[in-house]
């Protein structure tokens, strides 16, 4: 069974004091939403300030912490980076391969993939995005042919522990959501070549009006939310909805 995952993407958001303010709000929020993997990703410099806020010895379990992007060196001259060594002190998961980090910053597949190596072999869980530009008739052949090559070398055992998070780059923040059914199709045509251990959210456009149509899906096993993150009754509610949907589907709490 696969455990869902709700996760806020904060990007380029937030004073420390704001940071702090979401933060414990969330971890206050989600103590008694067990069925769920909440996870937050704060910018870079906010990430220590935050785990101290959260992970406060093994009594948050259920809640985790992201980075947002990293090089995948362990250390050197790269100025303005994160590496592998530094997230593992903090977090346990990083977003790789955002459109924005694609379409802004010029990151290349392979750069990407040297990431996804990098996180795998430092014990941290990628959360590698993948989506097209447009959405036309080949938009699900591309976004399986540009997955498999982010993926390129890594093992059919290491293919479990990736989440993916299909984002289709039209949808995100522009409040143009996807269909929960096209989300669907697109995310069960990649789970052709990934196992059925993977988890693979849908990002672009989430809140909590969608939510339950998308947590729904056979095939989607939670939410990389942007926009609606930053706001804290908000990711909540759909914290909620997700842990009701896993009820629904028989979960455990994780850690009764
Ligand atoms: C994102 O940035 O990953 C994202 C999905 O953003 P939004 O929810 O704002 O569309």
């Amino acid at each position: 069974m696969r455990t869902k995952i709700i996760a806020g993407n904060w990007k380029m958001n937030t004073s420390l004091a704001d940071a702090h303010i979401l933060a414990t709000g969330v971890r206050d929020g989600v103590e008694h939403i067990e069925r769920i993997e909440t996870i937050l990703c704060p910018p870079s410099i906010w990430l220590a300030s935050v785990a101290h806020d959260i992970v406060q010895k093994g009594q948050y379990p259920h809640l985790h912490l992201g980075a947002q992007n990293m090089y995948y060196e362990d250390a050197g001259a790269f100025t303005g980076e994160i590496s592998p060594v530094m997230v593992k002190e903090v977090a346990e998961y990083v977003i790789l391969g955002h459109s924005e980090r694609t379409h802004v910053f010029g990151e290349s597949i392979e750069l990407i993939n040297n990431k996804v190596h990098a996180s795998l072999a430092h014990g941290i869980t990628p959360i590698l995005c993948v989506g097209e530009d447009d959405q036309t008739e080949t938009s699900k052949q591309i976004v399986l042919d540009t997955l498999r090559k982010l993926l390129d070398g890594v093992s059919e055992e290491d293919i479990k522990k990736v989440v993916v998070a299909y984002e289709p780059v039209w949808a995100i923040g522009t409040g143009k959501a996807a269909t929960p059914e096209y989300a669907q199709e697109v995310i069960g045509y990649l789970r052709e070549i990934l196992s059925s251990d993977t988890r693979i959210l849908y990002g672009g456009s989430a809140n909590d009006e969608n939510a339950k149509s998308y947590l729904s899906q056979p095939d989607i096993d939670g939410l990389l939310i942007g926009g609606a993150s930053l706001k804290l009754k908000v990711f909540l509610t759909m914290c909620q909805i997700a842990d009701d949907i896993g009820q629904d589907l028989g979960h455990q709490s994780l850690h009764s």
